[in-house]
């Protein structure tokens, strides 16, 4: 079936002979000799296209155009005006009223056949417009849903690549980043940058005695330790390898940093995690070392952790469960 054709004519003559027409063209055709008729018939089923006379008692062409646009069902079903040429035909009216085309009678079978094919085919078109249309509006959705999606994954990930995967605090990639931006920052805004670098005691006879597992827990533990004391804004507790933790604290100055590291010992001694293996102490104790100053140029960020990493040498040195400053290694010798 080519198309669902409602031909509206008050003229039998008429009427019958476009059916002809049509259904020899292999349409399905509706005849209907009223604008009521018309409008029931197009409410029941809708018609593919609907041919429709203008001059009619009762209700004429353009009032049955009118209402069928009005009813969003019917509105973009395609309708050509009939007309007889010595009727007063309005052409801006008809178009007025929503029509696609109209044609004047008496009219060529060839112009009507041609004329209403090219209208379903233009209605065809736009169908498939709209649906893909809706289509692309859907993949559009899909595409940011997934992208959404995929930011969340990369938060996480990003996340993930940032921490350190047993204790769960941040790791020394993070580290190395925040250390050259608060390196930077300091400088920028002349405040002091502190850095604490601790060392458990004694870690590997702990690891020799009760097992690796328990080292592991035990790690975890002080790095949760040392994770509560260091708590402003900007300070930063990383695990910066093996059993050792570098701790930042930018706009800190090293005495207050001193104070707060002087804290992270005590608590971890608190944590009460028995190490008969221990040489000195039958507690996990730490050892730190402290450094700071108002960043320059002069100097770079890995000379700070160097210095850091002096005085936590001299602390093990000194006996190990104790925090030193820089600057005061030789009185602590
Ligand atoms: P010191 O007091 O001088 O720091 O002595 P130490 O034994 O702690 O130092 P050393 O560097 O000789 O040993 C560090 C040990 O830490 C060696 C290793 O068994 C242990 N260790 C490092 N990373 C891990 C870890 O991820 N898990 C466990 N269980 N042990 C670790
Ligand atoms: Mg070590
Ligand atoms: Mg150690």
């Amino acid at each position: 079936m080519k198309g669902d054709i409602l031909v509206v004519d008050d003229n039998p003559v008429n009427l019958q002979v476009l059916t002809a027409l049509l259904q020899g063209q292999g349409y399905k055709v509706r005849p209907a000799n009223s604008g009521f008729r018309a409008l029931r018939s197009a409410q029941a089923a809708l018609p593919d296209l609907v041919l429709l006379d203008i001059m009619m008692p009762e209700m004429d062409g353009y009032e049955v155009c009118r209402q069928l646009k009005a009813d969003p069902a019917s509105e973009n079903v395609p309708v050509i005006f009939l007309s007889a040429l010595d009727e007063v035909f309005d052409k801006v009216k008809a178009f007025e009223c929503g029509c696609v085309d109209y044609i004047t009678k008496p009219f060529h079978a060839a112009e009507i056949v041609t004329r209403i094919e090219t209208q379903l085919r233009l209605a065809r078109m736009m169908r498939e417009l709209a649906e893909r249309n809706a289509e692309l509006a859907r993949l559009v959705e899909t595409v940011e849903l997934k992208s959404r999606a995929l930011e969340e994954a990369n938060r996480v990930l990003e996340s993930l690549s940032l921490s350190d995967g047993l204790t769960g605090i941040a790791n020394r990639r993070h580290f190395d980043t925040r250390l050259d931006a608060d390196f930077r920052r300091c400088i920028r805004s002349r405040q002091p940058l502190s850095l604490v670098m601790i060392d458990i005691d004694h870690f590997k006879s702990f690891n020799d005695f009760y097992g690796h597992q328990a080292g592991d827990d035990c790690l975890k533990r002080v790095a949760e330790a040392i994770n509560t004391v260091f708590r402003r804004g900007g300070d930063l507790v990383t695990r910066y390898g093996g059993e050792e933790f570098a701790v930042l604290l930018p706009e800190t100055a090293p005495d207050k940093a001193h104070i707060a590291a002087e804290r992270a010992r005590i608590a971890v001694r608190e944590l009460g995690i028995l190490h008969n293996a221990s040489p000195s102490e039958t507690l996990v104790t730490i050892s730190a070392g402290v450094a700071g100053a108002i960043p320059d140029w002069t100097e770079s960020p890995s000379s700070l952790v160097k210095r850091a990493d002096a005085a936590l040498y001299a602390a093990k040195k000194d006996g190990r469960d104790r925090v030193i400053l820089e600057g005061f290694e030789e009185i602590a010798k």
